[in-house]
């Protein structure tokens, strides 16, 4: 059915597909092996809408949309919850193809329209289930608050993911396994994907009667908001109906903080993973009784003894408009020395995506472990702590090392002959500042 054409049509084709705008023939399927990855083929557009958006944004409030220590910790989380992809096949396709292969009940035919819009509705109304009960479970909430963390609202934050969060979505799909056929639902996955990045934008206010079906930036906004009206709301992936259907829906009013109630105050990828996990775990131990402890790791995260399953409303802290964002002052040269430095990331995360099957798992695992410390690094950076400077040396040393050794080369990377230049500057100017900050604590002790 779709052909695999390329050129100005594949392209038009994926940036639909940004916005479900792709028709059953041009995406139906015989097998899984066929699917494109359309989440890994839209990774240019969605640096080009974020540019626009800035553009957008500054036409029509003079302010950018996004702030660098927030984007690059959205984007570092974004990469973080990819990277096991590069090593496995998705949880989600693998239960649902074990599922297809072991128990289906019937085949509806992959080529069928019919097939089509009704797995469209199947996924998105799974997500919907999937996404309510990730606010409703502690635990599963765990996953997905990263997701929740920024306190802006953009482009960027679309892609701030959870890693964990994959494995914990698989088995809302399960049911359609029964009877539509993987390589159906391997589109539409992606498909509600990709949906959910452009909503994640306060450039656009109102799209008028479009805000009764679909969800829209102006309905996702309230998602993300603190603001007691706002909490466990709008669940929806591509549509909002099943926020009406189920009373769960709630329209955009009072100005949306965003962001969680309990802000984490951080951009260090790992930590803003773990956290609040080490927080349920302490939560479990200080819960006196078997079934309260049962009840920290299956109610609500706003729940405690004595409270109902999602906690109190009264207790959602209240918004008094005059809340600020965590960002921490950097110097000016700091903020240019990530970007660079995250370019550089970017691009061997793309070069990995592109030769992943020429590659040994070892220089695999060796190049995502450079990617995982690299983006540490630069967290720790944009929180301006005294010691990250020590860990970014050691950071550009591992990276030079493995450079040379030949482990990060490839004809894919544009940035190849600048690495050891690069890396070699870099490390001379965090060991000078490393000095210098070591002697003027040294004088002040003096
Ligand atoms: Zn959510
Ligand atoms: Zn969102």
């Amino acid at each position: 059915m779709a052909s695999a054409a390329g050129g100005p049509w594949a392209a038009a084709l994926q940036l639909r597909a940004l916005f479900y705008a792709v028709l059953p023939r041009e995406s139906s399927f015989r097998t899984l092996r066929e699917v494109p990855n359309y989440v890994e083929k839209s990774i240019p557009f969605f640096v080009g809408f974020i540019v626009l958006e800035f553009a957008v944004s500054w036409i029509q409030k003079r302010k950018l949309s996004g702030r660098i220590n927030d984007g690059i910790s959205s984007l570092s989380l974004g990469i973080l919850s990819r990277l096991p992809d590069v090593l496995f096949r998705s949880l989600d396709l693998i239960s649902y193809v074990y599922v297809w292969d072991n128990y289906r009940l019937f085949e509806l035919h992959w080529h069928s329209p019919c097939t089509w819009y009704l797995t469209f509705l199947g996924v998105d109304f799974a997500y919907y289930w999937f996404h309510r009960i990730s606010h409703e479970v502690n635990i599963l909430w765990a996953a997905h608050q990263i997701h929740h963390s920024s306190e802006d609202y953009n482009l960027f934050t679309a892609l701030r993911q959870s890693v964990l969060q994959r494995y914990t979505s698989w088995m809302f799909n399960l049911p359609m396994a029964l009877f539509i056929p993987p390589s159906v639902f391997a589109v539409h996955l992606q498909f509600n994907l990709l949906y959910q990045f452009w909503i994640h934008t306060e450039v656009i206010t109102n799209l008028g009667p479009l805000e009764f079906i679909l969800n829209t930036p102006s309905h996702h906004r309230v998602h993300h908001g603190r603001n007691p009206y706002c909490i466990d709301k709008n669940y929806g992936g591509a549509l909002i109906i099943w926020d009406r259907i189920f009373g769960t829906f709630e329209a955009e009013d009072a100005k949306v903080v965003y962001g969680l109630t309990h802000p984490v105050n951080s951009f260090e990828p790992i930590l803003l993973q773990l956290r609040p996990l080490a927080h349920i775990w302490n939560m479990f131990w200080a819960t006196p009784g078997f079934c309260n402890k049962l009840s920290v790791l299956f109610k609500g995260p706003g729940w405690g003894p004595g409270k109902p399953r999602l906690g109190l409303p009264e207790e959602i802290p209240v918004i008094t408009g005059k809340e600020v964002p965590y960002n921490p002052s950097v110097p000016a040269y700091l903020n240019c020395y990530a970007v660079i430095h995250f370019a550089v990331i970017m691009d061997l995360y793309i070069d990995l995506l592109a030769t992943v099957t020429m590659l040994s798992q070892g220089t695999i695992l060796l190049r995502t472990g450079v990617m995982i410390l690299s983006l540490t690094s630069f967290g720790l950076l944009m929180e301006n702590r005294p010691k990250a400077g020590i860990l970014e040396i050691i950071r550009c040393l591992i990276f030079l090392g493995i450079y040379k050794l030949g482990y990060l080369r490839s004809e894919f990377s544009f940035l190849d002959y600048s690495y050891e230049v690069l890396f070699s500057l870099c490390i001379a100017f965090w060991v000078i500042q490393t000095l210098k900050r070591s002697t003027s604590c040294t004088d002040k002790h003096d």
